[in-house]
């Protein structure tokens, strides 16, 4: 059935996404009847991807029929995911639906040589998977960077101390081998990687607060820098090699900061959480990491008029970049991480006005600025990247 092998993929990812939560929502949303549905539910089931009730349950506050409810099989295949920034890594194990197996945090300075902190992530990420016995599919790395495509390299790992143009794909596809990470028919995992923010805002627009955005901005600071993604109907705007909306050197400040990048008053600069530190004239400690400080900063001492200074100033300077970035994508949504995230909830009124104020179509208030409801968005999204083959085709990546 041609016809039912087509819709294997669109319809684990109505499940994986939550948007298929009975057979006969998935024979709607698929546009079957219910009898091809009926049939590519059981074959999912039958990978070991999804589970269906066997007892047709009626759906709440509906007039309709009951039928059978749909859910990601409870132990089903994972894949790894990884994460390097400034402060460390994290590895992780997600299934399908976003939901996080298992994970081992892991903080260490990161080396200067790729390899080996590539080669610890992938170690961590390993161990957890001999620990719990899941059979892995795939495997995504999230790295501060733009990372080219198809290539894979890191072109602007600034702080992170590697050399430019490290191959991060490859010395990932390069660790999972020498840790003996198997996937399908028992060959060597193809690692994938990706910018960190195009990955958190992808993980934010199939699990978070982009579900359902159209043109979906996301504009994150986790640790140093700050980072950018647009999601058009479901995939990230990767520009024509992998490069586009790199938002951190967009002016918001003239006379501001230098910048890495040669030029000053970079969103970078101005924004990230070392941004609102120094502008509260606090010294920043070593102990936990800078996006750490900066949110008990806000959450302890907002009442502190020299902490509320600080953040109307980075607020301001945030909303000047947003509000240019409004003018020339026209979202529909826009949802802000890591430190901007705390910076939205802290002031919500204040950043919506200056993006109202400062952009065309922002005036009528009618783009939503939302925060990220996602914990570890970017290990989410690293995880998403690894998925994808199973979403697109799951008959042939499960071999
Ligand atoms: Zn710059």
């Amino acid at each position: 059935m041609e016809r039912g092998r087509g819709a294997l993929g669109p319809a684990l990812a109505l499940v994986h996404t939550g948007r298929a939560p009975t057979r006969a929502v998935l024979t709607a949303e698929l546009g079957v009847t219910r009898a091809t549905a009926g049939a590519v539910a059981a074959e999912l089931e039958a990978l070991g991807l999804i589970q269906v009730d066997p007892h047709p349950i009626a759906a709440a506050g509906s007039q309709g029929r009951p039928s059978h409810g749909l859910s990601i099989a409870p132990h089903g295949p994972v894949v790894l995911a990884a994460q390097i920034h400034a402060d460390g890594f994290r590895a992780a194990l997600v299934g399908l639906g976003g939901r996080m197996v298992a994970t081992a945090p892991g903080c260490m300075t990161v080396p200067a040589d790729p390899a080996r902190i590539i080669d610890a992530v992938v170690e961590a990420g390993a161990e957890l998977l001999r620990a719990t016995r899941r059979r892995c599919l795939g495997a995504g790395l999230a790295v501060p960077s733009a990372v080219a495509e198809p290539d894979g390299t890191a072109l602007n790992p600034l702080h992170l101390s590697w050399p430019t143009g490290a191959p991060v794909a490859e010395l990932f596809s390069e660790a999972l081998a020498k840790s003996g990470v198997l996937g399908p028919g028992g060959t060597p995992v193809t690692g994938v990687a990706g910018n960190d923010v195009n990955l958190a805002a992808l993980a934010e627009h199939r699990h978070g607060a982009g579900r359902g955005a159209r043109h979906l901005l996301c504009v994150a600071t986790g640790h140093r820098g700050v980072g950018g993604a647009l999601v058009v109907d479901g995939r990230v705007h990767s520009g024509s090699s992998g490069l586009a909306l790199e938002v951190g050197h967009l002016t918001v400040n003239p006379a501001g900061m230098p910048c890495h990048c040669g030029s000053r008053g970079c969103l970078d600069v101005e924004t990230d959480p070392l941004a609102f530190l120094t502008a509260a004239g606090r010294e920043p400690g070593p102990a936990v990491s800078l996006l750490q400080q900066s949110r008990d900063l806000l959450r302890s001492e907002y009442a502190d008029p020299t902490v509320r200074e600080a953040a109307e100033l980075v607020v301001d300077r945030l909303g000047l970049g947003l509000a240019g970035l409004v003018n020339i994508l026209n979202p529909d949504r826009i949802v802000l991480g890591g430190l901007h995230r705390e910076l939205l909830e802290a002031d919500p009124e204040r950043l919506r006005a200056v993006v109202a104020d400062r952009s065309l179509w922002g005036r009528s208030g009618s783009v939503p600025i939302l925060s990220g409801t996602l914990d570890h968005n970017s290990l989410i999204g690293a995880a998403e990247a690894a998925w994808q083959p199973v979403l697109d085709d799951p008959l042939a990546a499960l071999g």
